[in-house]
């Protein structure tokens, strides 16, 4: 075995084996950040807040989803519609979720425009490690309230 092989073997396995370069890191928004160590338990926050362990007012409910305004808000008004089944995050959805799929959405259209969001908004759903999801019970942003910008980043 020449030594530029080995050389090159324990390059590309230090490489694989060394964490994400600071630098990028230093870049990405604390939600992102969330986002890339995120548990994909299935109790989550959002599991506590059905239950009532952590106190949070909702602005809406109904049997089968509650709506809150988010925590650390990205615009005048930002708040989430999430299913009271614990449905991990979108691609985890089935068929069987069609209905509540299209329920969480009127729920929010009819939350925005109680909200007075006659101007518009922005609905999100962050999926996975890529998409920036942090809490891994499935949740509809709604985002109003300001002029949004495109493309997110
Ligand atoms: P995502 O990054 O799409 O998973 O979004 C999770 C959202 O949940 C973030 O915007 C957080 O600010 C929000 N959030 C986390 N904990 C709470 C809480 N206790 N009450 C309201 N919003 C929360």
């Amino acid at each position: 075995m020449s030594v530029n092989f080995l050389v090159s073997s324990a390059v590309l396995v230090l490489r694989k084996s060394l964490p994400r370069p600071l630098t990028n890191i230093a870049k990405m928004s604390s939600e992102v950040e969330k986002a890339q160590t995120a548990g994909v338990a299935e109790d989550t926050i959002f599991g506590k807040i059905l239950r009532k362990e952590i106190p949070c007012n909702f602005i809406y409910e109904d049997e089968k989803c509650v709506a809150f305004h988010d925590i650390n808000a990205q615009a005048p008004t930002h708040f989430l519609v999430i299913p009271r089944k614990p449905i991990m995050q979108l691609s985890q959805a089935s068929g069987d979720d069609s209905q509540l799929l299209g329920h969480l959405m009127l729920v929010g259209a009819k939350v925005a425009k109680d909200l007075g969001l006659d101007k518009g908004y922005r609905v999100v759903i962050n999926n996975g490690q890529h998409g920036a999801q942090s809490v891994y019970h499935l949740h509809l942003h709604f985002l109003g309230g300001r002029q949004m910008q495109w493309p997110p980043g």
